[in-house]
């Protein structure tokens, strides 16, 4: 598994991206929302207003990967299914996994801008 100090542990275990201790997000994970701050490092958890606005593209590359399995395992497990019934399953697949996708962007998103014990250079700015 993922060890502390990598990204993917951060985003995995939902951990905060400086010091991977703190949890990130406001209550549960479903809601999606970052803490202003880190609970444990108080380490900030935007750069901007709108920062998380841009958690889109990622939530959006998401959504693709999950088209392309879905689509994928219906053309080689299921491949006589009209193409209304695989359109069906494929937004009835994306509904039930946005979710997951939608906290999930946040946390990548925040996770390529702050790295893994960088909390101190990040106050100074
Ligand atoms: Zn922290």
């Amino acid at each position: 598994m993922a060890k502390k100090g990598s990204k993917l542990y951060s985003i995995t275990k939902s951990k905060c991206p400086y010091c991977h201790e703190g949890y990130f997000f406001e209550g549960s994970f479903f809601k999606g929302t970052p803490k202003e701050e880190c609970d444990v490092c108080a380490g900030k958890f935007s750069k901007e207003p709108g920062f998380y606005q841009g958690s889109y593209y990622v939530v959006y590359g998401l959504g693709v990967a999950v088209f392309v399995i879905i689509w994928t395992s219906i053309s080689l497990f299921f491949n006589n299914l009209s193409f209304n019934a695989t359109l069906t399953t494929i937004v009835i697949g994306l509904i039930i996994t946005a979710p997951f996708t939608y906290p999930l962007s946040k946390i990548i998103w925040a996770n390529m801008f702050f790295k893994y014990g960088t909390r101190e250079e990040h106050k100074k700015m």
